[in-house]
């Protein structure tokens, strides 16, 4: 997968792509990020990418020229039309499920924003998607790229050490996923539940999935909704429900 980043301070991605899983993704080729600074694809003569408002009011709106040539480079430099994501506040809320989707593509542009905004055409006329990363208004998209580039990265094959990590994952089952402990079985008198040291395996994994239901049905029972619940789950459910 090629992940192309459109922004003007390309920096703020070095520390996220030289460590960890996403630095590890690239080393195998699993992944390629590619950061572009689009100031550089300005056609004004002292790079300017944005532009007071029409119709007057405060801040600075990002112009469409650049973003438009720096889509279209990408897209004529990989031969493909990939889908062209656009970090705004104002998009679809950003979900496990959108991420699951998204690692399915073999390419994605990301836009990163900034200032008071974008000039509106750019929403119009180039970008298939737009994406919030949640219900509040950051200085840049650039966090949100990188929200993204991360939880699509991680489901890529062979990105994660342990293929099992990404599938029993909080929100991917539907789920939270359940408690997990290492050692010490005692630490200072808090004792690892007994089941976990038993070495019953079965036994195991339906403690597993019972603490994941119980978990979701304390912190997030909106999920609940969605999960395909045996009638012996939602029995347990409704106890909780009842006490
Ligand atoms: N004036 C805009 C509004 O009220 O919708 C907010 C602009 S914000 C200061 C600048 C840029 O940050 C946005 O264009 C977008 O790219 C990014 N951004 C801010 N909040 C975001 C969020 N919740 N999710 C994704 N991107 C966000």
């Amino acid at each position: 997968m090629k992940i192309s980043i459109l922004t003007l301070f390309p920096q703020m991605f070095e520390g996220l792509f030289s460590h960890s899983i996403l630095h590890q993704a690239q080393k195998k080729g699993i992944v390629e990020y590619n950061v572009m600074d689009f100031r550089n694809y300005s056609a004004d003569k002292h790079g300017r990418v944005d532009d007071y408002p029409y119709g007057g009011g405060g801040g600075m709106v990002l112009t469409p020229q650049p973003l438009f040539d720096a889509v279209e480079h990408e897209k004529k430099e990989n031969n493909s039309d990939p889908r062209v994501i656009l970090l705004c506040p104002q998009g679809e809320r950003y979900t496990q499920k959108k991420a699951e989707e998204l690692a399915r593509e073999e390419n994605l542009i990301l836009l990163c924003g900034h200032y008071e905004g974008y000039d509106e055409r750019i929403r119009e006329h180039l970008v298939t998607d737009e994406i919030s990363i949640g219900d509040y208004v950051l200085t840049g998209g650039e966090i949100g790229a990188m929200v993204i580039t991360d939880s699509v990265t991680r489901l890529l094959p062979g990105a994660l050490g342990n293929e099992n990590s990404a599938v029993t994952d909080s929100f991917s089952t539907g789920l939270l996923e359940y408690p997990h402990y290492t050692r010490p079985a005692d630490f200072r008198g808090y004792k690892v539940p007994e089941i976990l040291l038993s070495g019953h395996h079965a036994n195991i994994d339906a403690w597993r999935r019972e603490q994941a239901i119980r978990r979701t049905w304390e912190r997030r029972p909106d999920l609940l909704e969605y999960v395909p619940l045996s009638d012996k789950e939602k029995k347990m459910v409704e106890k909780w429900d009842e006490e």
